[in-house]
């Protein structure tokens, strides 16, 4: 059994995965935010080589150490990977299938996060990177 599968908008692109999530947080970077023309993005994180996928992604450098991963076809941001967490993929919590048991541990970035969105939790908020 599959303990988390998703796709994105089309479904050219799947994954899945077996694994346990390394971490989960709630980004409010601006990169993020414009990536997804979304107000914050939902992360979880898997090690790389327990992720499985189906189709071919589309990569685009977003930062010195950054590069998103999309479909070609119905333009659905999948995966980002990083230098800085070497044999991680974060993954879209919003692209999982069904409801699976994701829960958010923290906020990041929330220096920039827009001002309009209100925020009624008390997970941790760090102002700009989470200490991994
Ligand atoms: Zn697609
Ligand atoms: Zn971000």
């Amino acid at each position: 059994m599959q303990k988390y599968s998703g796709r994105c908008l089309c479904g050219a692109i799947k994954f899945k995965t077996n694994a346990s999530p390394l971490w989960t947080a709630l980004c409010h970077c601006e990169t993020c935010r414009r990536a997804c023309s979304a107000p914050v993005v939902a992360w979880v994180s898997f090690k790389e080589d327990t992720v499985t996928w189906t189709g071919n992604l589309n990569y685009y450098k977003s930062s010195e150490h950054g590069t998103r991963g999309f479909c070609g076809t119905c333009g659905t941001q999948m995966s980002f990977v990083s230098t800085r967490w070497k044999e991680q993929v974060h993954l879209y919590a919003a692209s999982l299938d069904g409801s699976p048991d994701y829960k958010p541990s923290l906020h990041c970035y929330f220096g920039e996060r827009l001002r309009w969105i209100s925020i009624n939790n008390d997970l941790p908020k760090f102002e700009t990177s989470a200490p991994q």
